[in-house]
């Protein structure tokens, strides 16, 4: 039996007219599920009895469960069990504009980034969209906070869940879903060349980010193995027109690794690839992970690289760090979870 907050209201729109029912108790349902929050079909009271047997005997409306939460000044994590015993994180990060939550998209990662804790794990299974959605429902119900920005950057490859992530934004980007603003919703992919061109046909203006981190091949094929299928040349092109097509800006992230990718002429490299391309880049401090032997760049280091983009005219900001003594880097509390049982 699938969970309820699987289905798009498209998808309960089929479901209730193949039971014979009008098509708008899919909104009513919806109201339900995500403005009143209700998680019992027997309290949604505007719906007939026999409706709600039915809604009981097809899907299930099951919680995922809070395994520990730990905050500091600005963030707060999460660790969830699966039904199927499966752990993921999600991270609650407070800004001045709202609070962004950072959920995960599949159980492990296959990527193998080599500077990034969630690909320790391979890949056990997608999440499917109930299990994306709950990852933000239960945070607002723990925090009692809304949940206004949301960015797929937690453990996993969204395209590599292509359809399930899909269906996630539909769900919560609908107005009577959590109503979650598209402009408010940003997908990161280390550079799935055909997704991203699928999703250049996805009609929703919902961020996408590129895991760049590399401004060359020979560099790039050592941090992250998926640049051997993708090499940069073609991943640039693919994301030029990709701005191009949806008139879209792409934000190209790039963790600041001392010494591996953080000098001078990599910083010129970096400009001359982005050149007249519709984006910004985010300089990201790197969050060390014991297990990996990567360090964070010294700050000097980040503000010559920063400056050198800004001579060439490239847009580029320094994200603010985050959750530094949560371990709330990429998978990084699933890991320690594991390692102290
Ligand atoms: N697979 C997707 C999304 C998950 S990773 C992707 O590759 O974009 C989200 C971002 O966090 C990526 O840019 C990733 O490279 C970065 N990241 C991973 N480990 C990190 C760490 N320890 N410190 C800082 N950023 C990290």
């Amino acid at each position: 039996m699938q969970s309820i907050y699987n289905l798009t209201v498209k998808d309960l729109e089929n479901y209730f007219t193949n039971i014979g029912e009008k098509k708008y108790k899919a909104i009513q349902l919806y109201e339900w599920l995500y403005q009143k929050k209700v998680r019992d079909f027997s309290l949604m009271t505007n719906l007939k009895k026999d409706i709600i047997s039915k809604l009981k005997e097809d899907f299930t409306i099951k919680d995922i469960k809070l395994v520990t939460k730990t905050s500091d000044i600005n963030t707060s994590k999460f660790l969830f069990n699966l039904d199927d015993d499966n752990k993921i994180e999600a991270v609650l990060m407070y800004h001045n504009y709202g609070n962004s939550l950072c959920i995960s998209t599949q159980v492990g990662c296959n990527m193998g980034c080599s500077f990034c804790e969630s690909g320790r794990l391979k890949k056990v299974r997608n999440l499917q969209p109930y299990e994306m959605v709950l990852q933000i429902l239960k945070v607002e119900e723990i925090t009692k906070q809304r949940v206004s920005h949301l960015v797929l950057m937690g453990i996993g490859e969204p395209f590599d869940n292509y359809k399930n992530v899909i269906n996630l934004i539909d769900i919560i980007n609908h107005p009577k879903g959590l109503a979650l603003g598209s402009r408010h919703i940003t997908i990161s992919t280390c550079g799935i060349i055909p997704k991203i061109e699928e999703f250049s046909n996805y009609d929703k203006q919902v961020n996408l980010a590129i895991s760049l981190h590399a401004p060359n091949d020979e560099l790039r094929d050592k941090l992250m193995p998926i640049n051997k299928v993708y090499p940069i040349s073609k991943l640039i092109d693919t994301v030029k027109k990709y701005t191009v097509k949806t008139n879209r800006r792409v934000t190209f992230e790039y963790i600041m690794l001392k010494g591996v990718n953080d000098r001078v002429s990599m910083a010129n490299q970096l400009s001359s690839l982005l050149k007249g391309i519709n984006c910004y880049v985010n300089l990201i401090p790197y969050n060390e992970t014991s297990h990996i032997e990567y360090k964070k760049s010294d700050i000097n280091a980040i503000l010559k690289f920063y400056d050198i983009l800004k001579k060439n005219n490239i847009n580029v900001t320094i994200r603010k760090e985050f959750g530094k003594d949560l371990k709330a880097a990429c998978g990084q509390l699933r890991a320690n979870y594991e390692e102290e049982l």
